[in-house]
């Protein structure tokens, strides 16, 4: 199964990840996070797919995917 790692201090909550989502497995939290956003959390995630989509979409780099061991981000870092 695929794992999804948020960095919820990263995060903005611009919610382009939840939109994206093609399994609608992500929404916005009701904690507020350090930086005073309530952050993207994953809600189902043995619905998760793998896609890296909502890694591919957040601007703020904060989604890292991992699928089969291999870790993905659109950008190294
Ligand atoms: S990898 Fe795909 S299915 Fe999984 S949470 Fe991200 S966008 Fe949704
Ligand atoms: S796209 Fe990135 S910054 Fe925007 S809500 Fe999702 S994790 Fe947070």
């Amino acid at each position: 199964m695929p794992r999804i790692v948020i960095d919820e201090n990263r995060c903005k909550g611009c919610e382009l990840c939840v939109i994206n989502c093609p399994q609608q497995i992500l929404a916005i939290s009701r904690e507020i996070n350090a930086r005073g956003y309530f952050p993207a959390k994953v809600v189902d995630p043995p619905r998760c797919i793998g896609c890296r989509i909502c890694a591919i979409m957040c601007p703020d780099v904060a989604i890292q995917v991992a699928v089969n061991s291999a870790q993905y981000s659109f950008f190294e870092y």
